[in-house]
């Protein structure tokens, strides 16, 4: 039988990057130029081609500034759930402020007329870590049934949970976790779930461990962000360690997503999760 893989957006814009938070200030977002409607609805036709439905993590601010583009994706079949609403780090907030930026993207979600219940979250840069577990009742509370944030990996120094599982697990008696697909080649978690880690390396390496991960009848979640099929966009003097990470391949990522969807199933985190 064909494992269904769980396909997901990080709705946000070139700017809201955290790496580029030192460059766009939260409060020049909005002289900022948005690009992000150009690039997902490409986005949006490749699913239609393959007849995908995928989960999109929509940012608040996204929501408010184009709720038909929301509206949208709605009617198009695809489940929303929330990214939070400034794009902070959860690393860097108290519960108070978590819980009210939580919030605030639900509202926003809210105003758009979305029809469906928002049941999932994913945190900015992955920011679910042992530190701030304490995030994950406030999202329970909330109403959310899952959140997709851990990565199962201990060497990357902004995130990850080490030696946390690799499949779909019962985080808090109230939550459902969706780990970051990562798969283990000789004892070593190779992440291999999609953004910077599926423009670095050729998409065969990204088609032999999702096909892996499978073969171990473990379904894989899948994340891109729109600004990653843009590479028109505006390119900000970074360090070049950054700067790799952030533009490399831009141009590759649009064909090989549609590569990705002929080769694999997949499908909405809810429906993966069976919620
Ligand atoms: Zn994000």
């Amino acid at each position: 039988m064909t494992i269904r893989n769980a396909m997901s957006i990080d709705l946000e814009d070139w700017f809201c990057v955290y790496v580029l938070s030192q460059t766009i200030d939260r409060q020049d977002w909005d002289n900022t130029e948005l690009r992000v409607l150009q690039s997902t609805r490409r986005v949006l036709d490749l699913f239609d081609k393959y007849n995908t439905r995928a989960t999109f993590f929509v940012l608040g601010y996204i929501a408010d500034k184009l709720p038909d583009l929301i509206r949208d994706i709605d009617a198009r079949g695809h489940e929303i759930a929330t990214h939070g609403y400034n794009h902070q780090l959860i690393t860097r907030l108290t519960p108070g402020e978590f819980e009210k930026d939580l919030v605030e993207s639900l509202e926003a979600l809210g105003r758009c007329g979305v029809g469906q219940e928002i049941l999932g979250y994913r945190a900015p840069s992955f920011s679910v870590v042992e530190e701030t577990r304490w995030a994950l009742d406030i999202m329970a509370h909330h109403g959310l049934q899952y959140d997709s944030s851990v990565f199962p990996i201990g060497f990357h120094p902004d995130y990850g949970i080490a030696g946390s599982p690799l499949a779909p697990y019962k985080i808090t008696d109230d939550l459902w976790e969706f780990p970051l697909t990562v798969v283990d080649v000789l004892g070593r978690r190779l992440p291999c779930s999609g953004g910077g880690y599926f423009r670095l390396f050729p998409y065969s390496f990204t088609r032999y461990c999702l096909k892996k991960v499978n073969r171990q009848q473990r379904p894989a979640v899948f994340y891109l962000h729109p600004w990653e099929l843009d590479p028109d966009q505006p390119r900000l003097d970074l360090p070049w360690d950054k700067k790799f990470r952030q533009y490399n391949n831009l141009r590759k990522t649009e064909k090989r997503l549609d590569k990705l969807l002929r080769d694999f199933e997949f499908t909405t985190m809810r429906e993966v999760l069976s919620l």
